[in-house]
């Protein structure tokens, strides 16, 4: 159980902030609302239910387990979240197991809500291509989602916007939905390029797509730091990028596109970052390993 303390509100105090944004199963020790309020900072519950009484895209909650469980941690793992997360009807909800696991996986979700992808793909049919998997070989294995690009795929295993683009057109023709992640190094970040490394990653990936495709944004300082963008931040990333698929698609279509934020998004912080308008879910790594604080994450 997360409580916001006395050190929550000075940070808060420190960065300038005039609210923190809780989820209502969160605890605020007295000492920490007092202070909170002798600074004049208001502590505001915020539940996915707002979203839906806002008419807010459909939150879309997925998790990227990386090479993360073999079969008996999945099986353990996916018995204990499904009955957590059954009654989360107005969320879409995706788990993205490594290949090893995805057939077993398929077989336990199958009839649950909880949807499967993979984090992965190669953009051939087939081939000689050691170590690698085929769109098809997903969809047999039960995926209907894939992960394409993510930042850790762009780092270690040299995937360029020109590899995302391929993987993309071939994903989309093979029936999965995609989910292409994009997102800006520190040092991006830093000399103030990350709207044009967004510009470039996006335009690049999506060249030549027409239909319709999740994005995620993962500022890659954020991934599996424990820093994660504020709020405001994020927001602001996603308004560019859907300015962006708003001149690629068209604007009425760029307002259809959920827009995914990734990042060290757990319990305590999701609620602030789901509350913006332009974050229409979270791609979770390490949160999403244990089934307790996942299930906390999709039913913030
Ligand atoms: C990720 O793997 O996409 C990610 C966002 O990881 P984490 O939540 O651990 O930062």
């Amino acid at each position: 159980m997360r409580i916001i303390k006395y050190v929550d509100i000075m940070s808060a105090k420190n960065e300038g902030r005039k609210k923190i944004i809780i989820s209502p199963g969160i605890m605020v020790s007295p000492y920490a609302r007092e202070t909170a309020r002798s600074f004049g900072i208001d502590i505001v519950e915020y539940s996915r239910n707002k979203r839906e009484e806002k008419n807010m895209r459909k939150l879309f909650i997925a998790g990227n387990w990386k090479m993360n469980k073999t079969n008996s941690d999945t099986v353990k793992l996916l018995s204990d979240l499904k009955p957590r997360v059954s009654d989360a009807g107005e969320v879409d909800i995706m788990v993205a197991p490594p290949y090893t696991s995805l057939t077993l996986a398929a077989e336990i979700l199958s009839g649950s809500n909880i949807m499967l992808g993979a984090q992965n793909m190669h953009h051939e049919e087939s081939g000689a291509y050691t170590g690698e998997i085929t769109a098809d070989m997903l969809t047999e294995a039960g995926c209907s989602w894939v992960i394409i690009g993510h930042s850790e795929r762009r780092k270690y295993f040299g995937c360029t916007d020109e590899l995302v683009n391929k993987k993309l057109k071939k994903a989309l023709q093979k029936g999965l939905n995609p989910i292409v992640c994009v997102g800006e190094q520190l040092e991006d970040r830093e000399g103030g390029n990350t709207f044009e490394v967004l510009r470039r990653q996006v335009t690049k990936g999506l060249e030549g797509i027409t239909d319709l495709v999740t994005i995620a944004y993962e500022p890659v300082w954020a991934i599996g730091t424990g820093k994660t963008a504020s709020p405001e931040q994020a927001d602001d990333a996603h308004k560019f990028i859907r300015e962006l698929l708003a001149d690629i698609y068209s604007p009425e279509d760029a307002e259809k596109i959920r827009i995914l934020y990734g990042g060290s998004v757990k319990p305590g912080n999701v609620a602030e970052l789901m509350a913006k308008e332009n974050v229409d879910g979270g791609l979770i790594g390490g949160a999403s390993l244990v089934a307790e604080t996942f299930s906390q994450v999709v039913k913030f």
